[in-house]
């Protein structure tokens, strides 16, 4: 199958490796052309601009930062949608907020372009191996077009509902991740300050049902101080903003969550943007 594939960053990159491996001919764009030299030296086919990877493909994605990007990327007479043929897919597995997948829906059904969102559960290493998981939103029969796609990056596709559904569920998770591993920190820190050694408080927290079992994959980055971005905390304060944006246009409350957002807000002020979100926990312990 032909696919285009546009956003080449920590996740797009390996995604888009996995697809060449599974024998499609792959289209690549990358703002950064740098990040793209691996999957040339593989065999994509590098374009200049948004558009030509969209030209003549059957299939496009987009793995990229944040809603804005998205839609820059999408539209104008550089973007990808102008150069997508007609009843081509395209799947934005970025992580978005809901009311933005559906305004990206309408928008691609206006240029007889079919539209899914499938965001990823996993991080680094499952984009790596092939084991991600996708919260797939969009018709039944695009998702059951686009499952064999999924299944080459991932471990398992769920179709949740109509365009938007797996963004709202992606935002779901992440609300949880964001707040776990804070919560987390917090009483590891003040624990530590009452002189429980940092080894010791951590086997033991992990070890409580009160403890969300994924922390447990985090363990060493805390405990080792290695902060190397897996998934850059300026990306989980983004998903937490896009989680109060969309409590707020359905009027709903998310008191926790907002205030979370503002602690990786601070967090991304004192220069860790580019680090692994764990690093929630050394912006809290380190004094200045
Ligand atoms: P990343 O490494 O920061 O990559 C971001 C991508 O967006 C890169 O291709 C980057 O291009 C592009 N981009 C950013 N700003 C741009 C701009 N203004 N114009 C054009 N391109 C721009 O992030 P990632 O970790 O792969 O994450 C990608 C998406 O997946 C995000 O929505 C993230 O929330 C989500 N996600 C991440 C993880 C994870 O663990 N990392 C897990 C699940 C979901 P350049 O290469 O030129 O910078």
């Amino acid at each position: 199958m032909k696919i285009g594939f546009i956003g080449l960053g920590i996740m797009g990159s390996r995604m888009a490796a996995n697809l060449l491996k599974a024998g499609h001919s792959l289209k690549i764009y990358n703002r950064t052309k740098a990040k793209a030299e691996e999957l040339i030296h593989e065999g994509a086919d590098w374009c200049e601009s948004p558009k030509a990877a969209g030209e003549g493909v059957d299939v496009m994605f987009t793995m990229l930062e944040k809603p804005d990007v998205v839609e820059s990327l999408a539209t104008g007479s550089d973007g990808f949608l102008a150069g997508l043929k007609k009843g081509s897919l395209w799947i934005d597995s970025s992580t978005v907020n809901p009311s933005f997948s559906e305004r990206m829906s309408r928008l691609a059904s206006e240029s007889g372009i079919r539209f899914m969102d499938a965001p990823v559960s996993g991080s680094k290493v499952p984009a790596q191996e092939g084991e991600l998981l996708f919260l797939c939103g969009g018709t039944k029969e695009d998702f059951e077009e686009a499952k064999p796609l999924f299944m080459e990056m991932g471990k398992d596709a769920v179709h949740i509902g109509e365009a938007g559904k797996g963004s709202a569920m992606k935002i779901m998770i992440n609300q949880l991740l964001g707040q776990s591993i804070l919560a987390f920190s917090e009483s590891l820190n003040l624990g530590m300050a009452m002189g429980i050694d940092k080894k010791t408080g951590m086997d033991i927290l992990l070890k409580t049902p009160v403890t969300a079992p994924i922390l447990d994959v985090f363990r060493s980055r805390i405990e080792n101080n290695e902060y190397e971005a897996n998934f850059p905390l300026k990306h989980l304060q983004k998903d937490l903003h896009l989680f109060t944006e969309t409590a707020f246009e359905l009027g709903q409350p998310s008191p926790l969550t907002s205030a979370a957002k503002e602690v990786y807000g601070m967090a991304k002020h004192k220069n860790m943007a580019d680090l692994d979100f764990t690093a929630v926990f050394k912006y809290l312990h380190e004094k200045e």
